[in-house]
Parts: C-alpha cells; structure tokens; sequence
C-alpha cells in the first residue's frame, strides 16, 4: 500500500488523464496517473518507436476551436510544435484525387463516360429520389447519384465501421455530410488564398494546416508526463487498475494496480479520475453498483484498429500525409505518411515510414493474423495501389489499438445514462474523463477539455462544470481535429436494418 493520500487517482496517461494530472499539479494538489503500458503514455496519442522510425495510432492532427486548448499545447510543448501544410488525397481504381474534392478534378478524372453516367445518375437520383431514405446507401445516392455514392463514399465507409452502407442509418448520414457540400468544395476552391481569419468559421475537411509535435503526438505527453513528474505529481507505468473500492468510513478511495509481473499495489486518493473504458471500470467499482448499470456497462461495444508499419526506401512516390483508399480490392482503409507529417519522424531521410490502416474487431480474422502475415498483406497491398514497390520495403511492425472507437449503436445513449445515474447517486468522487472513459467519440481536445474542467470541479470542491456538455455541438466537433473525413466523423453509425441472412 502507497502511504501517501493522494488529491486525485487518475486512471490512464492518455490526453485526458495527464492533462488532469497537470492541471491538478499545478495547483499543488498531490496526483498518481496509474497506466497500464509498461513504455508509452499518451494512450491511442501515443507515438510507436520502432528502431527509431515513429507511427500515431492514425496520424493525429492538433486542432481545437478552444484557444485554452490550444494554449496548453503550447505551454507543454512549446516550440516542438510544428507548424504542418496537410494534403490528403483519395485513391480510387489506379487514380488519386485531391481530398477534399475538387469537382472539376474529379470529373475529369474519372473520365468523360464515366462521368457523364455519374451525371445522369445524379440526375435520375434528383428527379426519382428515393422518398423517406432509411438508409445511409439511399441518403447519399439521392444527394449525390448513385455512382458517385459507390465511388466515394461506399467502399472506405465499409472498411471504417464493418458494416454494409445499406445497414447504417440515413440520420447518420444527414449529420455527418452536412459540413461539407458539392458548393462549399466550389467557394473554396474559388476563394483559396483568402481563408477566413476565425479558426472556427473553417469547415474542418477544408483546412490547409495542423499542428503536430515533431516527434508525434507522443512527445506532447511524454513532455506533459515529465511535467507533472517535475511538479511532485506521480506518472506510474505498468501499473494496470483492476479494483477501484469505495472506502465509506473513510471517505477514499482504494485502487489496486497490478504490474506485468503480478504485483498488486493499493493507492488511497480521494477522488479518482477515470479514462479507461467505462465497460471496465464499471465492473471493478466496490460496492457494486445496482445491477442495471452492471449490465449496461456489459452492453457498451467498441471497433478496433491496427496500424502495418512499413520502412520503405523513399521514392518519392507520394508526399501527402494520408491517403484514402476507397478501392475495394484492398482491406487496408487508410496510408499514412508519416515523414510528411514531420521529417523527424523517420531517423534517416532516405526512408519514409508508412502507416497501413485496417479497421476490426478485437479477435476477428484481422486481428488476429500473425505480424508477419499482416506485413506481407500490407507489402502486397502498398503496391497494389501504386504507393511503394514491394521490393522496396525494407521492414514493418503491428501496432494494434484496442477500443479505437466507441459504438454508438441504438441502445448505447440508454446505457451511459444507466451507467451515468448509477455514478452520479452512489459515487460523487468518480470522474469519468476522456473518449473510452466517457463512450464519447472525443478527439484529443475535448478529451483534454473533460479533464481541465474535471481539474476544476475537484479543486473548486464541487461540480461547478458539466464535462457531459463538452463537444456536444457538432460544429464545435467538426471544426475540431480529427481522424476522418467530415462526414464519417463523430457518430458510428447506427445500425437500422437487420443484417441480411
Ligand atoms: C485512428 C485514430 C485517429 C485519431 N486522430 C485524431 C486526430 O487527428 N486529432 C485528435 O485530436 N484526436 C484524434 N484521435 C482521438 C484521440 O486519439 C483521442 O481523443 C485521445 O487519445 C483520447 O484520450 P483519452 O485520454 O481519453 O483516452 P486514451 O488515449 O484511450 O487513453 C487512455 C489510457 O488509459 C489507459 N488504460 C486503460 N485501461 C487502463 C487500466 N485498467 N489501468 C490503467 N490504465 C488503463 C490506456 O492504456 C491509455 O493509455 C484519433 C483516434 C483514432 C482511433
């Protein structure tokens, strides 16, 4: 047992557990972060040396609406951060166009048969639209056309969430496209060079620049860890929480954490500050909760992520820092480049490093192929789309990201409110922070912001801010950073139709 009385136990060193950790710190309240990576904080921020080329868990842009966000960055990073022109593009049967789309490209890309078909498609969808679209298929085809659904918005959809287009939900789909829009592509394109001064008035897909840490978003939070480390607080690694026990006659909190090599320890805190999955914690938390939010907590599901690394000899082949693959003849979603995201990022500017990104689910075919198989898959894929030569990679490595995202099915709002009145009655000194610790599709930003706001409840001794409000408004979101086009950002999609037998 640690002797110490910790302020706060904070579970998780990711974005939202340092950032309480920091922000607690500073005000001289004693802290312990307990992680359960015995190398990395920065959890699905975490940067992946491998022989000293770096790879994000999908490359992570630093973009907020909220300029005490974007402050801290600063403050923690100062002047690592890089300042980062972003280019994206979408390959598509042996071509690649500009992402976000730029419509004349893109029709003169596809061709003039094709897209004159995709014209009379958008045509005949404009004149016989499908009245009442239930479907996210049948919503986009009647905005769009047909074809130009199945070339650019199909394929990469069914990759990301593992479901058929003609299961997800039309409401998915009207909330998702609607920040960006065939006009807004077109006054862009006629209005670049005179972008707009107020970050938040930029439609989110169409910004031209990020911030990022010269060495990954890993650096960030190595460098908040090393804060909070200065500041008296304790950042524990290998220490994964597995009891989280209410002590009533004492008014604390009791976290046991076992390290890789079976040790149990217990620390003491009086409030704890929670950023692992709820699914988790809620069945940890002594004296069990009513069984109700047991079973709601059981209910609560997630898609999973894996990165193939690859070190390959750089060619020059391609310069932006991600591409889409919307092709269906591959499984891999999505290619980063992480050279271009920083030249730091590789030790040796004769290489780049490049990141294949496959979405599933934890224990699913994918997931559970061996590294080796998955590189030669990604070594066959990478040329397959004409980004590198087989023969050029040099060497590779598996990064799998558990609980990448939260599902938002139909039920999921039902159980986090269970989960949510369950805390709220039986544990006032509990704070759920975070994206997995609250079941929220939190980025970095609002992640942090649930815990700056959490930091000042605790210090303030009472709930003065409800973190539940933080990026509850879409645009607010939307003009955040973030891991996928705009209209797949956000909301998973619901399941409305049955799968079909
Ligand atoms: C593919 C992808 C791309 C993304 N791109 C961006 C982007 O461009 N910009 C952006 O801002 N955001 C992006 N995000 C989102 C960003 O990664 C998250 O918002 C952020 O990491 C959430 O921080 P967190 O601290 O809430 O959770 P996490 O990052 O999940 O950290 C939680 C930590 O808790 C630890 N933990 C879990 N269980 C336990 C336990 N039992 N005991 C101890 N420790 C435990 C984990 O190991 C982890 O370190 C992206 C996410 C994904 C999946």
């Amino acid at each position: 047992m640690e002797r110490s009385t910790f302020k706060a136990a904070i579970i998780g060193a990711g974005p939202a557990g340092l950032t309480a950790a920091y922000e607690l710190s500073k005000q001289r309240a004693p802290v312990v972060v307990l992680e359960s990576d015995p190398q990395y904080v920065g959890g699905i921020s975490r940067t992946v040396n491998y022989k000293d080329f770096r790879f994000d868990i999908g490359g992570h842009r630093f973009f907020s609406k909220s300029r005490e966000v974007e402050d801290l960055w600063t403050e923690i990073a100062g002047e690592d951060m890089l300042d980062r022109p972003r280019s994206s593009r979408i390959y598509y049967r042996g071509k690649f166009y500009t992402y976000p789309l730029k419509p004349f490209e893109a029709l003169s890309k596809l061709g003039l048969i094709e897209s004159t078909l995709c014209m009379l498609s958008f045509l005949a969808a404009r004149l016989s639209p499908t009245r009442d679209p239930k479907t996210f298929e049948d919503w986009v085809t009647n905005q769009f056309g047909k074809r130009l659904f199945r070339i650019f918005f199909k394929t990469y959809t069914e990759k990301v969430w593992g479901m058929s287009c003609s299961e997800i939900s039309a409401d998915w789909a009207a909330q998702r496209i609607k920040g960006l829009s065939l006009g807004s592509a077109i006054k862009h394109a006629l209005l670049a060079g005179h972008k707009p001064k107020d970050r938040k008035q930029i439609v989110k897909t169409l910004i031209d620049t990020f911030r990022y840490p010269r060495l990954g978003p890993g650096m960030m939070w190595e460098a908040c860890a090393e804060k909070v480390r200065k500041l008296g607080g304790k950042v524990m690694m290998d220490r994964k929480v597995t009891g989280c026990r209410f002590d009533s006659a004492n008014n604390l909190w009791v976290v046991t954490a076992r390290s890789a090599n079976g040790d149990l320890e217990e620390y003491r805190a009086e409030h704890l500050i929670s950023s692992m999955p709820i699914r988790e914690l809620v069945a940890q938390i002594e004296p069990r909760l009513p069984e109700p939010a047991l079973q709601a907590a059981r209910s609560l599901r997630y898609r999973d992520f894996l990165t193939v690394g690859l070190i390959v000899h750089d060619r020059g082949r391609f310069t932006d820092n991600w591409i889409y693959i919307h092709d269906p003849s591959v499984q891999v979603g999505r290619v980063q480049n992480y050279k271009s995201w920083s030249p730091e990022m590789v030790p040796d500017p004769g290489y780049c490093s490049y990141g294949l990104e496959y979405f599933c689910f934890e224990g699913d075919g994918l997931w559970n192929t061996g590294d080796r198989d998955l590189i030669n898959l990604a070594k066959v894929e990478i040329q397959k789309v004409n980004l590198a030569a087989s023969a050029d990679v040099v060497d590779g490595c598996v990064i799998r990201q558990p609980k990448a995202y939260p599902v938002y099915d139909d039920a999921y709002q039902q159980h986090v409110n269970t989960i949510r009145k369950a805390l709220d009655e039986n544990c006032p000194t509990l704070h759920l922070v975070g994206r997995n610790g609250m079941h929220k599709y939190n980025n970095q930003d609002h992640a942090m912001m649930t815990a700056m706001l959490t930091a000042k409840n605790i210090l303030a001794g009472e709930r003065r801010y409800d973190v539940w409000a933080v990026n509850q408004d879409a645009d607010y979101h939307e003009a955040g950073a973030g891991e996928h086009p705009v209209e797949f950002e956000t909301r998973v999609p619901v399941r409305k139709v049955a799968t079909p037998a």
